[in-house]
């Protein structure tokens, strides 16, 4: 609890210390003007807390965020903005109004740069309008957007109005002269929000090198094309934690048939397991039929798609070619098979 120029705690703790000075600004200097507006204060406050471990004390600052995350995506719901102001526990959420807040205002720092994050949140605890005075979530938004030149509807909409988080599925493969191909897709946890535009860092590395790229998502089954200087052993998703996201899945595929009619398998030619791969999501059991030469049917079973992908055995087949169907579930795609 914190007046101006004095705070009282409970207890002692860097956190608790650092988060009732952070009131000193975002909630006295300037104070939430609607309980609608509550996380302006907790969620200021509570990002400040973790900003002294970030610039003071750097290594509690990674567990920091991604302790925020998982508390705020153990739900798939729950929007900042607070329906019911009667509700005293939605109010005073430590999920939502604390951590979300504080996450929403990271993902701005993320959105906007840390130059002109920093200046629009410094401009507005200056503002004469809102200083020693009261402010709404709009006032905020107005000054990040005025310090970045960004529209920061959508990602209001999406972030503030909106509830639930994406979770990313990252596919991608690179050919030997270094360029990466990747697809990525999001599902959303809460149907208030059908997609979640955002830039998404995706690290590249090996044992000695990496690069961070990112990238714009603005559509499922986006396609990107990144070159880069050195043969990449792993893709790590969002490495430094900016984003509010789920439980991401990276899958390096040797082949590419994303968002195509295309079914790929490899290895081909193939001696043992294979793996089919296929361009077009797909979620129902198919029917996946082995026809040899002739156009005889060697196999015919259901089989279940997982990540786009059907696991294949062949050791029971004899060497040849053979030709692979799968059908149902909206697909109708065909690839040659060889046995060795
Ligand atoms: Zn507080």
């Amino acid at each position: 609890m914190e007046h101006q120029t004095m705070t009282f705690m409970g207890g002692w703790s860097y956190e608790l210390a650092a988060h009732e000075l952070a009131h000193q600004w975002f909630g006295d200097k300037v104070t939430c003007a609607t309980w609608q507006d509550l996380w302006l204060n907790e969620g200021f406050a509570t990002y400040l807390s973790g900003l002294c471990y970030e610039f003071l004390a750097p290594q509690y600052w990674p567990g920091w965020t991604r302790a925020q995350v998982d508390d705020i995506v153990s739900l798939p719901d729950g929007s900042l903005r607070v329906s019911d102001t009667t509700d005293i526990a939605r109010l005073f959420s430590s999920r939502l109004t604390y951590r979300k807040g504080a996450m929403v205002l990271h993902m701005l720092r993320w959105v906007c740069g840390d130059s002109a994050f920093f200046a629009g949140c410094r401009n507005y605890l200056n503002d004469p309008d809102l200083a020693y005075g009261s402010a709404y979530t709009a006032d905020l938004q107005a000054h990040l957007e005025a310090a970045s030149g960004k529209d920061l509807d959508g990602f209001m909409d999406d972030w503030y109005t909106g509830e639930g988080f994406p979770t990313y599925t990252v596919e991608w493969t690179q050919d030997a002269n270094g360029l990466v191909m990747l697809q990525l897709d999001q599902s959303t946890s809460h149907a208030s929000v059908d997609f979640f535009e955002l830039p998404v860092p995706i690290r590249f590395k090996n044992g000695s090198q990496d690069q961070l790229v990112v990238l714009d998502h603005t559509s499922n089954g986006q396609l990107f094309s990144i070159q880069l200087p050195f043969q990449a052993d792993s893709a790590l998703f969002d490495p430094d934690t900016w984003l509010i996201s789920g439980q991401n899945l990276v899958l390096r595929v040797p082949v590419l048939a994303f968002g195509q009619d295309r079914a790929v398998l490899y290895p081909n030619p193939a001696d043992g397991d294979a793996i089919l791969y296929l361009g077009n999501s797909v979620q129902d059991p198919v029917r996946l039929r082995i026809m040899d030469q002739s156009g005889r049917l060697v196999r015919e079973q259901d089989v279940v798609v997982a990540d786009r992908r059907i696991p294949l055995r062949t050791a029971e087949l004899s060497g040849g070619a053979y030709t692979v169907e799968v059908t149902g579930a909206g697909v109708a795609l065909r690839t040659v098979l060889i046995k060795q």
